[in-house]
């Protein structure tokens, strides 16, 4: 069976969820992962905000107008009476509860629960859509078999019981359709898979029931070379390895969750990236198979931290580092890159929720420095350290003040930390120069 997610944009409109449904009706069984429509889970985190913020007449006006909002999609997708009542009904259901949760004082389960609403609506209302039109489909709540733990992170073993469960439980489809993003917590409370999460959401399903394939359907011909939203001439890519992808993904390719990769690399389960609006382009796919040596893409991740740990009397003595390190792991903190030399470390992290406190910390051992705003800018492909273009980079970016690289933590990653305002001219002139062939 193969398991085919689809982002915000394919079901945002009346016209890509038909595209939604043509690409899903083709007789074959299979998973359905949805996203909320785009747009509806910002305004759910806004409205969340408002509540935190004491403006709960904000919350209602804003819960007021996404509620017109779905009555419009729902008038022009579900021409069928019945339907058309059954999902108004569910809709005013979930809206009632919107409302309901701006009399109550904020808290992070309160946000959760208003945050999980607009995958509910959205499944809810494509299952309805695709009844209405003659296919077969049925909704397994992802609630009842999506779960993480107290670290949060993914109950692999509980998912796989539970979703075995919840397929047997339900009666026989050829389309099952289910939730991206939102989980239960160690607490039975509802949560999510952080923002982005339903590619997550679809490759967990994926290794729970070991699918034929995972597809991330959205809004764009699959992975590009550079980040499309910031530079010029970005071309899609035909074939990643798992290793290429998750460092891609890890390191702010937006396409794709962080951890999409991790729960299918180990079966080897392949990873199709498509295009809803242009289902016959290519698309990317992701497998164990490594294509060319040479750098083949480039992410870049903001809001990142440079922590300089200066200390010239205790570098060298065994066990400093051990300190630091067990600093971060304290507050379950993971550091992305890290440099060092004779006097001092450097390291970088994107978690500031405890920055301070990691800060008086480290404070009791060496100086600190901390500089905000940086981003790290990742240049990926296979063997790329070995590669003969690598000597380029430091011509390409003579203009640009390089606080950090990080070289040969893995063959495939060569990771710079610049300020951010120094981002988008570095992205564009690494784009020009390596991919566009354009001459030093
Ligand atoms: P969805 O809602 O379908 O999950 P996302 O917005 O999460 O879609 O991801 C698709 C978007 O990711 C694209 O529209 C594009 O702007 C952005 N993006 C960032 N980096 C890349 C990249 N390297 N390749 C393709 N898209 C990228
Ligand atoms: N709806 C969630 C978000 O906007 C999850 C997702 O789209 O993958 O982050
Ligand atoms: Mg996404």
């Amino acid at each position: 069976m193969k398991v085919l997610k689809f982002g915000g944009t394919s079901v945002g409109s009346i016209e890509n969820i038909c595209n939604v449904k043509d690409i899903i009706n083709d007789g074959d069984r299979k998973i359905v992962v949805l996203s909320a429509m785009s747009g509806t889970t910002n305004q759910l985190v806004a409205i969340a905000n408002d509540i935190a913020n004491k403006v709960p007449n904000e919350a209602v006006d804003k819960i007021n107008k996404l509620h017109e909002a779905y009555a419009i999609t729902i008038d022009q997708l579900l021409t069928n009476k019945v339907l058309n009542n059954e999902v108004k009904d569910y809709t005013s259901g979930v809206f009632d509860f919107l409302v309901a949760c701006t009399y109550k004082a904020f808290s992070i389960s309160l946000e959760n629960n208003i945050v999980a609403q607009g995958e509910l609506l959205s499944t809810y209302m494509l299952n309805c859509y695709l009844k209405q039109e003659g296919i077969s489909s049925t909704l397994l709540p992802a609630l009842s078999f999506m779960r993480i733990d107290a670290d949060k992170e993914p109950n692999i073993s509980y998912i796989k019981q539970h979703f075995e469960i919840a397929l047997n439980s339900v009666e026989n489809s050829e389309i099952y359709i289910t939730q991206g993003f939102i989980c239960l917590d160690d607490n039975d409370e509802i949560s999510n898979l952080q923002r982005g999460g339903s590619d997550y959401t679809a490759t967990l399903i994926g290794a729970a029931i070991k699918a034929e394939e995972v597809q991330i359907w959205t809004d764009i011909d699959g992975m590009h070379n550079n980040d499309p939203r910031y530079v010029e001439n970005t071309k899609p890519i035909s074939n990643l390895s798992f290793d290429e992808a998750a460092e891609l993904a890890y390191f702010g390719a937006k396409i794709l969750h962080p951890q999409t990769v991790t729960p299918v690399r180990a079966d080897n389960i392949p990873v199709r990236l498509k295009n809803t609006m242009n289902p016959d382009a290519h698309g990317t796919l992701i497998s164990n198979i490594t294509s060319e040596n040479g750098i083949k893409a480039i992410a870049a991740k903001d809001h990142i931290i440079a922590i300089k740990i200066k200390s010239a009397r205790m570098l060298q003595a065994h066990g400093f580092l051990k300190k630091v390190f067990e600093i971060f792991e304290i507050y379950k903190t993971p550091i992305d890159m890290i440099t060092t030399s004779e006097v001092a470390v450097s390291l970088t992290i994107d978690d500031d929720r405890n920055l301070d406190k990691i800060i008086e910390e480290l404070e009791k051992i060496a100086v600190i420095e901390v500089d905000k705003n940086q981003s790290i800018i990742c240049l990926v492909g296979h063997s790329v350290v070995n590669h003969q273009d690598t000597y380029k980079l430091f011509q390409i970016l003579q203009d640009v003040k390089i606080r950090m690289i990080s070289y040969g933590g893995s063959k495939n990653n060569i990771s710079l930390l610049v300020d951010t305002k120094d981002k988008i001219n570095s992205l564009q002139k690494l784009n020009d120069y390596l991919f566009e062939l354009v001459t030093l």
